[in-house]
Formats: structure tokens, sequence, C-alpha cells
């Protein structure tokens, strides 16, 4: 290797659509308010030994956004943050503060929507030893595939008492006949085909390439039939106009899919239900947002790990990928050394494996399951564990360097 082929590179998007991604490499990250000032470092500290073991190195260039942005530049969210991850592609982050009463609704939303990120991937799996409600949370292993763009967190709505619900609270009466209260706000539901198809192609093409057995869409199309209901139709289709020799849905196969992907669906309700009664029945989920979002927390709590739940918001064709803490900034516990790093440090693991790394990331995730194993946990774990030794936020980091 020249000394030239191991200066950091930025990534890039070859012209047939594949990350190219050299072996030093710079990618962006925001600290993160609150707690974020524990679980970065500690992250990093993972991140760097895991990269340094398979010859492999990150060039962590530190961007802003939140409250420390706030304070140095005046900005929630300044230009330079937006720009940096649209040219490095890839980034990582730690839980942000929502302004309240600001101009920005959510800074995590507003990257989302500004990037275009449209998938929201949510891995929901067991590690060995964390404390779960269930019986048999070791038979979950699902992977979320959540629309982030669409649904009713689009952000489409009016609120109730103003000229805008009232107008149209009119509009809506005159044109569809449709009653709606004088005292009522009014949100809006778009559901498109492009949208559903772009985010079910992500997880169809996720599931094969994993080997995974089948997708589920989850939807409410029985209820809501041209919104849920055209999302599972979409999905359908899809599978027949692109996937047509390597996937096949339920209805073509009688449940039979035999070498190929099966593809089937579930209504939202009893998702929820089945999940948690015969969780080996779902592999990789698409779904819309809100169902999604529900889906989610449900599922990362059935296995315990709320607050090591990993998340990353991708979109497949720009190559953009925003990989981040589920958790908020738990302000009570900041700066304490306390908290668990585990979400942020299982995200740069679906980042690592999102770039190719995937050394990088079957590393972290071994030494953290022989350190949770070992019961060497933070307070959150400790506390429902027995035979615990619970360690601060930088020595769990320390313990899973320990064991690399
Ligand atoms: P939160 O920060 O997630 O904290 C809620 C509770 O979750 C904590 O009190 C703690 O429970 C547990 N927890 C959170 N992080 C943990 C960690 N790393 N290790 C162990 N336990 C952890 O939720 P919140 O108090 O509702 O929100 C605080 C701020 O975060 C708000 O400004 C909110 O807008 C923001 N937020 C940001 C994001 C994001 O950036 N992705 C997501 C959600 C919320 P115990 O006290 O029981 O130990």
């Amino acid at each position: 290797m020249t000394e030239t082929a191991r200066e950091p590179a930025r990534l890039r998007m070859s012209a047939d659509g594949k990350l190219q991604v050299p072996e030093n490499v710079v990618l962006p990250y925001i600290e993160g308010d609150g707690t974020g000032i524990d679980i970065w470092p500690a992250a990093r500290l993972v991140f760097d030994a895991a990269c340094a073991r398979n010859g492999k190195r990150v060039e962590w260039l530190e961007v802003l956004a939140g409250e420390k942005a706030f304070k140095e530049t005046g900005s929630w969210l300044p230009e330079e943050t937006v720009q940096a991850f649209t040219d490095y592609l890839v980034g990582i982050k730690g839980p942000l503060t929502t302004p309240v009463g600001g101009g920005i609704r959510s800074l995590n939303v507003a990257l989302r929507q500004i990037l275009d990120l449209y998938v929201c991937l949510r891995p929901v799996r067991w590690f060995d030893g964390v404390p779960s409600p269930v019986k048999h949370p070791e038979l979950v292993d699902m992977v979320i595939f959540r629309e982030n763009t669409e649904d009713v967190y689009a952000g489409l709505e009016v609120q109730a008492f103003t000229k805008d619900a009232v107008d149209l609270a009119a509009f809506l009466r005159e044109r569809f006949g449709w009653t709606i209260g004088a005292d009522a706000g009014i949100g809006v539901k778009p559901i498109s085909e492009s949208g559903s198809k772009r985010l079910i192609r992500a997880a169809l093409n996720y599931a094969l390439s994993h080997g995974r057995k089948s997708v589920t869409l989850v939807h409410k199309g029985n209820i809501q039939k041209f919104t849920e209901g055209a999302f599972r139709r979409w999905g359908y289709d899809l599978v027949k106009e692109e996937f047509g020799d390597r996937a096949v849905s339920w209805e073509d196969c009688g449940g039979e899919p035999g070498e190929r992907l099966l593809v089937k669906d579930a209504i939202a309700d009893i998702t929820f239900q089945q999940a948690l009664t015969r969780p080996s029945e779902f592999d990789v989920i698409a779904t819309m947002n809100l169902n999604g979002d529900y889906l989610s927390d449900a599922l990362a709590a059935q296995v315990g790990g709320i607050g090591i739940a990993p998340g990353g918001n991708i979109n497949y064709v720009t190559g953009h990928g925003l990989f981040e803490a589920t958790h908020g900034t738990a302000p009570k516990y900041a700066g304490l050394d306390r908290v668990n790093p585990g979400s942020v440090i299982l995200s740069g693991v679906m980042m690592f494996e999102y770039l190719g790394w995937q050394e990088v990331a079957d590393d972290i995730v071994r030494a953290l399951e022989r350190t949770i194993a070992d019961r060497v946990v933070t307070y959150d774990f400790a506390r429902l564990m027995d035979g615990a030794t619970e360690v601060k936020c930088s020595e769990f980091a320390s313990a899973i360097v320990d064991r690399l």
C-alpha cells in the first residue's frame, strides 16, 4: 500500500451506483447533546480499535448540530453540517435535543428530509444475557425498513381553530362532502407509488443480499385502502415487475417459495400480536412511517434492547447514510459517564456493514456479545441482571475493546 493510497479520502458513489470506500476514509460525526459527550468518545474508542485490527482507519470530522451548534454558531443545524453530510455521503450522530418553540420541528427529521433518507433501518435482535420481558427473546431477529419521508410524519397538518383548518375543512366539505368538526386539527397522509416502491425495493434487495427468508409488508390496508392498501399492492406489483426470478408472493406460491424469497403481508395490529407470540415467522419487515415507528420500539423492548437499539437512515440511490443512536439525550445523566453507549456503538456496526467493512462490524458485535455475556454492563442492564458487574460508560467501551 503506498502512502498516497492511505491518505484519508472521501466516499464516492460510482456511476453504476456502488459506494467506493477507501481504506482510510473521512466520515463526519455529530457528538450529540446531553449524554452525547459520554457515549460518543466511548463508541469512538471501540470503532478505532476494531478498524485498526482490520487495517482500516476512519478520519473523524466533527460537525455541529443541536445545542452545541446553537451555542457556537447561533444555528441549530448549520449549513456546513448539512453540506458535510451531503459531500461525505455517510456519517453518524448522537442524540439531539429537539428545540422547543424553534423553527425546526426536529433536527433528526430535518436531516432525513434534506438528504431524502427514505429508509429508516432498524435491525432488532437479542444479545445473549440482555434482560428481556419475554421467554424467548432469542427468536427475535428482524430487520425493519420503515419509510421515512411520507405518511403522517410528512408534517402536513393544520392546527385546530386556525383559519387554515377552517378553510381546509370547508374545501373538504364542498369538494368531497366530508364533515370535519369545527374544532378539529387536520393531518394529511400521503403514500405514493414511487415512495412505497423505493422503500420495498430496498427491503427486498437487503433480504436477498443477506440471505433472509421473507419480507413482510405491514399495513392497515383493510381500513385505509388507498394509502396503506395501495402500499401493499404496489409491493406485490414490484415483486412481479423487478424480482420475479428471485422473489415470489405468498399468493403465487402457497407459502412454498422454494429457493426464492417469500414476500407476504400482515395487517399492522395482528403483526404486533404475532411478533410477540410467533416471532420466528417474521424476518425483514417493510412498512410505512407510523407503523414502523411503533413497531421498531415495541420489538426493541421485546429483546430488552430499547437502550441499545441502533438505527440508520439511508438513501440507497444517492448512497447517503446517517446512522444514529435511537434513544434521546437523557439530560439528567449528561457528563456522568454512566449511560449505555450500546446504541451508538451498534449504529456504528450498521455503518461499517453499509461501507462493506463486514469484518470490522463482526468484530465489534462479537466483543459486545462477550462483554454482556460476562455480565459487564452499564447501570441500565445491571439493575435488571443478577450477578452483574456495573461499569461506567467509558469502562464498558474499554471492556469491549479488551474482548476484540
Ligand atoms: P431519552 O433521552 O431517551 O431518555 C429517556 C430514558 O431512557 C432515560 O431517562 C433513561 O432511562 C433511558 N436512556 C436513554 N438513553 C440511555 C442510554 N444511553 N443508556 C441507558 N439508558 C438510557 O428520552 P427523553 O427524556 O424523552 O428525551 C430527551 C431529549 O432527547 C428531548 O430533547 C428529545 O427531543 C430528544 N430525543 C432525541 C432523539 C434523537 O436524537 N434520536 C430521540 C428521542 C428523543 P432511566 O432514567 O430509566 O435510566
